[in-house]
């Protein structure tokens, strides 16, 4: 058996060469906060230095190195990026079955904490690099190496710092990142990867009530900011904004949703209460959908009053809302006043973290490597692009470097979204098949050979 292309001999090279480095920045504990990543990106620098590499280590604080490494080609062409973050999110062992900082390979699989998010590809990625350098690839251009930190927490010190400080070193016109591109459903026969072009962002505000106070002996029912308040929760958290179906959510929803709902998904008139019944009937399928349909707007914090016996002049609730790329900050103001104005209260909004979301267009000559390489490798799978519900670090990429076409990808071979339960970033066991964490590394490899052919 030839697994991809390779004979067996070339792949369990590959295999071992990739579980050594995977397993290696596993063991390093980058939770963030703090972070502390520099010990990662040693273990990266030294790797690449065995095959010819160097690395520069860049960044704001001694303990929060990012990695940049290059690899000129052979003659003049487009510089691609292949990035990654090293820090993770933080681990109560006590709800995993392995301890999540060890590196532990069994039943196929590897585990730890940050094996899908995202040491995997960070691995993946030093890899195609590695072995490219070490068989002198004649490709054109550049390919440049981002190991990045702080993505999990804060975006200061981590891709947000080097696109401000050291627009040299990131500066690209393709970039390869996390999102939930790769992974991929098996619909009628086919298996359908998604590649994230772009992502939601942030639009989290606070509303903040006002009203009469005074002694609460006597109430106050027609001014009180309390009222208020919990009036404009329940409006916000219970409101489904008018849905919005752009055309790549219309090719998304032609991919992915079966025959007798697609029309209804596609029609934003019927969209909402299509979606609602994707939800019975299939969860996964509908988790994709239905964050594409607009902002979403979701209350998380609640503060008003200090003392039981006093009437506040004054309440607020932080909302945590996330918009699609083809909105604007100020069309969500207007949203939530839709939603607010009717209700009569004297309320504002003040922003708290707010980003302006922005997607690259596909196809591109990113997209279609990405597209041929694994349909050579995975014969039966299509590609569909997709806005990915979470934010990553693409977001500052793309707004720095406006002409780069970044995208999320890195692929799974065998497991798929459902086995994966969704996916596994975030959660206890977090872990990934050897195969396919083996295969991400040879695919990155390829695409750099079709790419920057
Ligand atoms: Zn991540």
């Amino acid at each position: 058996m030839s697994p991809y292309g390779l004979d067996a001999q070339d792949w369990r090279a590959l295999e071992d060469e990739v579980l050594a480095l995977f397993t290696a920045i596993l063991r390093v504990d980058t939770t963030n906060p703090p972070g502390d990543e520099t010990a990662c990106a040693l273990v990266l620098r030294d790797y690449l230095a065995a095959n010819g590499l160097r690395s520069e280590l860049v960044g704001e604080l001694p303990e929060r190195q990012n990695l940049v490494a290059r690899l000129p080609g052979r003659r003049p062409g487009p510089t691609m990026v292949l990035m990654g973050h090293m820090d993770v999110v933080p681990a109560d062992a006590a709800e995993w079955t392995v301890p999540p900082f060890a590196g532990v390979v069994k039943d196929g699989f590897v585990w730890g904490c940050g094996a899908t998010d995202m040491k995997n590809q960070l691995a993946a990625e030093a890899v195609a690099v590695a072995r490219l350098a070490r068989s002198g690839a004649d490709f054109a251009g550049e390919l440049v190496y981002i190991a990045s930190v702080d993505e999990e927490d804060g975006t200061h010190c981590g891709v947000r710092w080097l696109c401000e400080h050291r627009p040299d070193l990131i500066r690209c016109d393709y970039l390869l990142n996390e999102g939930v591109g790769g992974l991929w459903l098996p619909i009628d026969g086919r298996r359908v990867y998604l590649l994230a072009v772009g992502e939601k962002a942030f639009a989290q505000f606070r509303i903040r009530t006002r009203g009469a106070g005074g002694h609460a002996s006597l109430p106050e029912k027609e001014h009180s900011a309390v009222i208020d308040l919990a009036r404009a929760v329940v409006a916000l958290g219970l409101h489904d904004p008018p849905a919005i179906v752009s055309p790549m959510t219309a090719r998304f929803i032609d991919a992915l949703a079966g025959d007798g709902l697609r029309e209804r998904l596609k029609d934003p008139a019927t969209a909402r209460d299509a979606v609602r019944e994707l939800r019975a009937a299939d969860a996964e399928v509908a988790g994709l959908i239905e964050p594409l349909l607009g902002a979403t707007f979701t209350p998380t914090i609640l503060a008003a009053g200090k003392a039981v016996n006093v009437i506040p002049t004054h309440a607020e609730a932080s909302v945590d809302c996330r918009i699609l790329p083809e909105m604007t900050l100020e069309e969500t103001r207007a949203l939530v006043a839709d939603v607010l104005e009717p209700l009569g209260i004297e309320w504002e909004l003040e922003w708290i973290d707010a980003t302006e979301p922005n997607a690259s267009p596909a196809p591109t000559p990113l997209s279609e490597s990405i597209e041929r390489v694994l349909r050579r490798d995975v014969p039966d799978a299509t590609l569909v692009p997709m806005c990915a519900g979470s934010f990553t670090d693409s977001r500052w990429v793309r707004e720095a470097f406006p002409d780069c076409v970044a995208y999320g990808f890195a692929p799974f071979p065998t497991e798929d979204l459902r086995t994966m339960e969704g996916g596994r970033d975030h959660s206890p066991d977090e872990r990934v098949r050897v195969e396919d964490v083996t295969y991400q590394a040879l695919f990155f490899e390829r695409v750099v050979r079709d790419l920057l052919a």
